[in-house]
């Protein structure tokens, strides 16, 4: 089997079966010709994968997911039309209707306010670790209708790290999937597959794609978990649909077998509520995919240095600084295993001063953009407590770890010394 860097660029498209075509066309159509009436009976009995309507599946999103898939080494995978739409649908996934996840607070500011937003009406529960650290606090959250784990692997905007191979034995042993939002690791730093993950979502808009030029999720599963355990009712049902040709009644695993989790998004959530990856959209993630190695690994690299950089400025600009390389991070032991690569190239610090420092600061940057997104090309820089975690209200910042004073960094490939640069002179005019 081929390794990380070959599959990027080639797994999941074979050009033979696109005329020959080298770059992944983009399959402007929202139907197929259905040719006979058999293939036609086929293709709606789940008995042919072949596409009818990109709704459901399109050449160019099938090439998206048969990259990632094979990135992952995972069973099967579903591209949708946002981040948000991936933590969503996987989430009304292993619900359907109630029970509870337990989550931490150190989750993408949308994410973590949809629970309360949205779910609630769907009289799905989030219970909140009280540490996220201590994987005893998972443990003693679990209750009868628990139905799920759900975690970021690396978070924004602190760069913490999570245990995900001990938290998934605590979801395991008690019969529920562990769910990782993967986006700020990217399967480049790290495959939690690997470490007992059962589903894994990802914001394509950010790392994987890396350009800052599209909005996309994917959720991939391990087919590892068993959802027939009882727990999961939802995947032994046989909707009318899923019916086989003689009229047989089918579940969900006997369609989608090791892929029931995103054959039943697929079915369900993307059929039904419609947030469609547009090929175009798809084919802008499979060229970032392209280069998401050489790209994270500079972004990796300059995050080190800007770590550095800003390290020397402690007691003079600049209060603290949270990265796993920076000293004393309390994470640096859990990157040694989960991030041999490093540990991301998304770092926070805290600015010295207060909200005058801060919007002179903010306002005298040059080559870093002022943006509420992660995992461009190009170098980012925000304020989460009045931006990206506004929704949060103060006991749930406190608990996201997010001070008035932090500032969050994203890094791109830019010189890094014309970063540390533009950040010194920037510090010059906030504190003249
Ligand atoms: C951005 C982000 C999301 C949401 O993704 P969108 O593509 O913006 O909908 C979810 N999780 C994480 C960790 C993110 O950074």
């Amino acid at each position: 089997m081929a390794r990380f860097d070959t599959k990027k660029l080639h797994a999941g498209y074979n050009p033979a079966d696109h005329n020959n075509a080298v770059s992944v066309p983009i399959y402007a159509t929202a139907a197929f010709e259905l040719g006979s009436v058999a293939h036609s009976d086929e293709m709606f009995s789940f008995d042919s994968w072949d596409p009818l309507y990109t709704r459901l599946s399109n050449p160019t999103t099938d090439a998206l997911e048969g990259r990632l898939i094979e990135l992952h080494n995972a069973a099967a995978g579903v591209s949708l039309a946002s981040g948000m739409a991936a933590v969503s649908y996987s989430l009304l996934n292993v619900t359907a209707g109630g029970g509870r996840i337990i989550a931490t607070a150190r989750l993408y500011g949308g994410a973590l306010d949809s629970f309360t937003q949205v779910f609630r009406e769907s009289n799905v529960e989030f219970d909140l670790v009280d540490d996220p650290d201590d994987v005893s606090s998972f443990e003693k959250l679990i209750k009868d209708d628990t139905k799920a784990i759900y975690v970021e692997s690396l978070t924004n905007p602190n760069a913490t790290i999570l245990d995900i191979e001990a938290i998934a034995e605590v979801a395991h042993k008690n019969n529920i999937p562990l769910i990782v939002d993967n986006t700020l690791a990217t399967p480049y730093l790290l495959n939690p597959f690997e470490f007992g993950a059962d589903v894994v979502v990802y914001s394509a808009t950010k790392g994987l794609s890396g350009h800052g030029n599209v909005i996309a999720g994917i959720v991939l599963e391990s087919g590892k978990f068993n959802w027939q355990n009882g727990k999961f009712k939802q995947f032994e049902d046989t909707p009318y649909f899923l019916r086989a040709q003689d009229g047989s009644p089918r579940n969900y695993i006997d369609v989608f077998g090791e892929g029931a989790f995103t054959g039943r998004i697929r079915a369900i959530h993307l059929n039904y509520l419609g947030a469609a990856l547009a090929p175009f959209s798809a084919y802008l993630v499979l060229l970032g995919v392209e280069t998401l190695s050489e790209r994270v690994s500079k972004q990796v690299s300059n995050a080190e240095k800007i770590v550095e950089y800003l390290e020397s400025r402690i007691g003079k600009e600049v209060l603290w600084v949270k990265h796993p390389h920076a000293k004393g991070n309390k994470y640096s032991e859990l990157a040694k295993k989960y991030f041999p690569k490093g540990a991301g190239g998304v770092l926070s610090f805290g600015l010295e001063g207060g909200l005058e420092e801060r919007t002179k600061f903010l306002e005298a940057v040059e080559v870093w953009g002022f943006q509420a997104n992660i995992g461009d090309a190009k170098s980012l820089i925000i304020n989460p407590s009045t931006t990206t975690h506004t929704e949060l209200n103060p006991s749930l910042q406190k608990a996201a770890d997010i001070e008035n004073a932090t500032i969050r960094l994203s890094l791109g490939l830019e010189d890094a010394d014309d970063l540390i640069e533009d950040l010194q002179q920037a510090f010059d005019k906030a504190f003249a």
